[in-house]
């Protein structure tokens, strides 16, 4: 509670307006200035800081989270990227004690939407990672965590939601397209394996495709 306002510091008034555009899909609206999306439930994370200069979001990381693992719809993902995770409430949580992670939003299974870092800020989610040569995916992408696990289909809603989210994004960053989209397992092989085998990427893409060419 002592935490300050990740929201009201000098250092992110400098950051404003940095690398993203208003974007207003009907579906989705993104504050330019802000980084904020609008649809989205906010929860400051503290698991944040600024880009570094001149890097504007051009990446996309579909990611998968649950806790515990193969559990939906408790508090604990929120819990751990507000760094309120009580390590000792189950074995799995005793294995990543201490981590401090976040995300930019997190899509839970019914498609509601939560927040924890504006999109012009940089969200620690990527670790160790690469895109096509460029390391430290954190510093130039947007992570997207899905609720889920590796081998259990997503949901219709995560699909839709996921599909509105990127197309908003596109429009609010000049440097995101479609060829921009990676899964955590890309940017980091052998490290890590979400969204997993089960991730339809072609749906997601022809989500895409649809939505920007108005045949949806
Ligand atoms: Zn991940």
């Amino acid at each position: 509670m002592s935490k300050p306002d990740p929201f009201c510091t000098a250092e992110m008034h400098a950051q404003r307006n940095n690398g993203l555009n208003d974007a207003s899909t009907g579906s989705y609206t993104i504050d330019g200035d802000s980084g904020l999306l609008r649809e989205a439930q906010q929860r400051p994370s503290p698991n944040q800081d600024a880009r570094p200069d001149g890097l504007d979001p051009r990446l996309v990381v579909v990611h998968g989270i649950s806790l515990p693992p193969g559990e939906f719809g408790g508090p604990q993902i929120e819990q751990l990227f507000l760094n309120k995770l009580d390590w000792d409430a189950h074995s799995y949580f005793s294995e990543i004690r201490g981590l401090q992670v976040s995300a930019h939003v997190l899509i839970r299974r019914d498609g509601v939407v939560v927040q924890f870092v504006p999109f012009n800020r940089r969200a620690w989610h990527a670790g160790e990672s690469a895109f096509r040569g460029a390391p430290g995916c954190n510093d130039y992408s947007i992570g997207i965590e899905l609720e889920g696990e590796d081998h259990i289909e997503y949901t219709d809603q995560q699909y839709e939601v996921l599909v509105g989210i990127v197309i908003a994004l596109m429009q609010a960053c000049p440097g995101l397209d479609a060829r921009r989209i990676a899964g955590h397992c890309d940017i980091a092989p052998g490290r890590k394996m979400d969204p997993g085998p089960v991730f339809d990427w072609l749906r997601l893409y022809d989500g895409i495709a649809g939505q920007h060419s108005g045949t949806a």
